[in-house]
């Protein structure tokens, strides 16, 4: 299969699905929402602007695109098949800035939990429930 898109197609293609506030960022929302927990949504006071930051627990929360965070050995992370070097690097850049941030985040004495986006679709409670679970934990 040839990439029928151009680099810049798909680039915007792509930034359309990176979008904020899509469909599992408001349904994870929502959801801890009706648990009680209260948090702000994309604030870029903390570094690399979290999904979600909740500050009475310290915690921060991203709610990670498997495409756009290269979530290995998962079937939602597949390279188009042109321009691979221009994605790849995309990608490498994106885990290496969300390493960075991750770092900094616990610097600060936050816990950092990530969610991949294939687990809140194969089973949305399971992972939400292992979320609220990593909120309430005392161990980063
Ligand atoms: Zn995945």
């Amino acid at each position: 299969m040839v990439d029928k898109f151009s680099a810049e197609k798909r680039s915007e293609i792509m930034s359309k699905i990176k979008g904020k506030n899509t469909k599992i960022e408001i349904n994870v929302r929502k959801y801890l929402f009706s648990k009680g927990f209260r948090y702000r949504k994309n604030d870029k006071r903390y570094p690399g602007t979290p999904d979600l930051v909740l500050p009475k627990y310290k915690t921060a929360v991203f709610i990670n695109g498997c495409f756009w965070h290269g979530h290995e050995n998962c079937k939602l992370y597949r390279l188009p098949k042109s321009n691979v070097e221009f994605w790849q690097k995309k990608i490498e850049r994106n885990q290496n800035n969300y390493l960075r941030n991750k770092s900094k985040l616990e610097e600060m004495g936050f816990k950092v939990i990530v969610v991949w986006e294939c687990e809140l679709r194969k089973s949305f409670d399971n992972a939400m429930n292992e979320v609220v679970y990593a909120i309430k934990s005392d161990k980063i």
